[in-house]
């Protein structure tokens, strides 16, 4: 049975209906709520999906490219035998190593687990710690040729050449192509190049179109298998957070507004693009996101409001319109609103990248790099200036809040290490129940923290702890991307 997308729902609060819940033996259970009759549930949203044909492939062995195919029951077999033994099954390394999903972390390694990918690895290529340790093609951004550099042989950066990375690799001017900046990382990294790679005039074309006051926004979206009102489908986003900073002309820096309701059962969306729309259309500056997310959520509100009844829908629609552009089937641009966003992200990736970033360009990663290296954004964070009632104006931050603080090692800490875990009081295997695979990302905290309100049971003490956590993430995520500006216009400035 899978959820259908096509099905609506005839009935309002079907995801009240179940709700989670931990037994007293610490074992969790979906508790019923009201009526879950065939007629209590309305319309099914569930639809069953014939997989005979399926099973029979996985029975018969013709279902995977595994270089041991063989049928359902024998392959059990096998791999009981060799459990029983204890006798390892070798495999081959083979061009989806890349995907090894027994990889384990530093932090997993130092706490005593072990890395199965290293096992393999060391004992059919002899890798030693130093070759696990030096960059790899594993670590090159979009790269997309890793099974092919698999195939042949070739892992570390030493062993590169521009064909390896494809016919423009050597084109490193700017704007960065996609395989222009690979061919950077690679080469930058291995000269033990520690500068930073800035186009300025680059960055000075891209700001040259930026009208002031900029605005940067970020949200916090999730969705839900179980529609929350009729005329719902299974799996609409839901929009529950927002977060707002502003920078001025003169570089007075705000958080100017915030939207956050996780209240149960309620579908947030509308009020959500209601006061960002107070918020943004106060005045007619730039606004910014960090990649497509925002873009396509709000897309998809529009299209909500569109089988809406709301009294104001045209007024949000036609908002929605002005900040947003929508893509065809293709690809290509059919409406671009005159205030679209801009994608922070992309100026990243055109001009920006620093050693540190490695193959990453998530502002989780940009963030600590420009800290650690602009000795501007140092001298003016290591002050007290962000607060409620400070410089730069803070909803979530306690007065006097400093962000430029140093490890041991001098190192400026990642901001996003000095906030608590949002899920500080709760009990971690709930936690875990509420974890797809597919939320371990950027933003999957917040995604799982929304489900588990929705959802779980908790105290309104767990309730207001976790709003807390997502409030200062969501408000450091758009701090985030103003660290950034204040970097580049200083660098713009002063070079
Ligand atoms: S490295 Fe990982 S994916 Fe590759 S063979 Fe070993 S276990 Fe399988």
């Amino acid at each position: 049975m899978l959820a259908d997308k096509n099905a609506t729902a005839n009935i309002d609060g079907l995801n009240q209906k179940f709700l989670f819940r931990e037994n007293h033996d610490g074992r969790t259970s979906i508790e019923y709520v009201g009526d879950v009759s065939l007629e209590g549930l309305g319309n099914r949203i569930l639809t069953d999906i014939n997989v005979d044909g399926l099973c029979e492939r996985i029975y018969q062995g013709t279902d995977s490219t595994d270089p041991l195919p063989m049928p359902f029951g024998d392959y059990c077999s096998y791999l009981a035998d060799h459990y029983w033994d204890d006798d390892k099954i070798v495999m081959p390394i083979h061009k989806d190593c890349g995907n090894c999903e027994y990889r384990a972390t530093q932090e997993d390694e130092q706490a005593g687990r072990t890395s199965g990918f290293k096992e393999c690895w060391s004992s059919q290529l002899d890798w030693t710690d130093q070759d696990f340790e030096k960059p790899s093609i594993f670590d090159i951004w979009d790269f997309r040729r890793k099974p092919n550099m698999i195939e042949q042989g070739i892992f570390h950066y030493n062993e590169l050449k521009p064909f390896h990375i494809g016919p423009d690799a050597e084109d490193i001017s700017p704007p960065l192509i996609r395989q222009g900046r690979q061919w950077l990382q690679v080469t930058r990294t291995r000269d033990n190049d520690p500068l930073p790679f800035v186009d300025i005039d680059g960055l000075k074309e891209e700001m040259s179109h930026w009208v002031f006051p900029l605005h940067m926004i970020d949200f916090e979206t999730s969705t839900l298998a179980i529609p929350f009102y009729k005329g719902m489908k299974p799996y609409e986003t839901v929009a529950f957070q927002f977060s707002h900073h502003t920078i001025q002309e003169d570089g007075t820096i705000t958080h100017f507004g915030e939207f956050i309701n996780v209240e149960r059962g309620f579908f947030p969306n509308f009020e959500f693009v209601r006061k960002l729309r107070n918020e943004l259309t106060q005045d007619h500056g730039s606004v910014f996101r960090y990649a497509s997310h925002e873009n396509t959520v709000l897309n998809h509100i529009l299209a909500q409001l569109q089988d809406s009844e709301e009294r104001d829908k045209q007024e949000l629609i036609d908002f929605i319109k002005i900040i947003t552009h929508l893509k065809d089937d293709k690809g290509k641009i059919v409406r671009k609103g005159e205030r679209d966003m801009i994608d922070l992200l992309d100026v990243v990736k055109k001009h920006y990248w620093h050693p540190s970033m490695g193959g990453s360009n998530s502002l989780k990663v940009v963030l600590p790099a420009i800290l650690n290296s602009s000795t501007h954004i140092q001298k003016k964070y290591s002050k007290p200036i962000y607060g409620m009632n400070s410089n730069i104006r803070s909803h979530n931050y306690n007065d006097g809040w400093i962000w430029i603080q140093r490890d041991d090692n001098g190192e400026v800490t990642n901001p996003y290490k000095l906030l608590p875990p949002i899920f500080d009081d709760l009990d971690q295997e709930t936690v875990e129940e509420f974890h797809t695979e597919d939320q371990i990302a950027d933003g999957g905290a917040a995604m799982t923290a929304y489900g588990m309100i929705q959802f779980a049971e908790m105290s309104k003490g767990e309730r207001d702890s976790i709003i807390k956590g997502l409030l200062n993430y969501c408000e450091l995520d758009t701090l985030a991307m103003v660290l950034f500006i204040d970097y580049i216009s200083h660098e713009i400035k002063t070079t």
